[in-house]
């Protein structure tokens, strides 16, 4: 069994983390999955957030990281997945997830989406909140794969420069 974790991962945060190494578990072979073609310019560019992400999935043996765009649906298929993973936090990812998840099983029938619950530890965590928290020079270590902190917060901070 192949599963993909889709996502925009910018930056990668410990609720990712979790959902990475629990869903792991439960599939042959994890692909990460960068998504790439969305409309807003991320703040990580999709090779340091692979970089990024394959350091810190590199103690899981059966996990890939890759980048996409197009339909999720087209790259499972490519990847020859047949499950796409997903987390979920509070009742506000439901909707979004909800409708995203319908319209994957119109497209193809054959692939199922699978939710994780959120580890109640990180329900709170989003990637824009890192983001924020960075803005305003706080402490990201709590959120972020400790061992790569240092280098989240020095791209955060780049990039909130280059914004200037
Ligand atoms: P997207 O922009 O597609 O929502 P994200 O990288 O923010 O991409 O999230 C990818 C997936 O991980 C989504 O299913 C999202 O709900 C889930 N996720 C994000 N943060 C957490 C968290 N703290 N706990 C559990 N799941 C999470």
């Amino acid at each position: 069994m192949i599963g993909i974790y889709p996502g925009s991962f910018d930056p990668v945060t410990n609720g990712h983390m979790d959902i990475i190494e629990r869903s792991s578990r439960m599939v042959d072979k994890l692909v990460v999955a960068v998504l790439c073609n969305r409309a807003k310019k991320p703040t990580f560019s999709y090779e340091e957030r692979v970089r990024i992400l394959k350091q810190c999935t590199a103690h899981l043996g059966n996990v890939e990281v890759e980048t996409f765009d197009g339909l999720t649906v087209d790259f499972a298929r490519r990847k020859g997945a047949h499950m796409i993973i997903r987390g979920l936090r509070a009742i506000s990812d439901f909707e979004n997830e909800f409708s995203m998840a319908s319209m994957n099983k119109q497209l193809a029938d054959d692939i199922e989406t699978m939710f994780l619950m959120t580890n109640t530890q990180w329900s709170y965590l989003s990637s824009s909140m890192v983001r924020e928290i960075a803005a305003y020079d706080g402490d990201i270590e709590p959120f972020v794969p400790a061992a790569l902190a240092p280098q989240i917060k020095k791209a955060l901070r780049a990039s909130l420069q280059e914004e200037k």
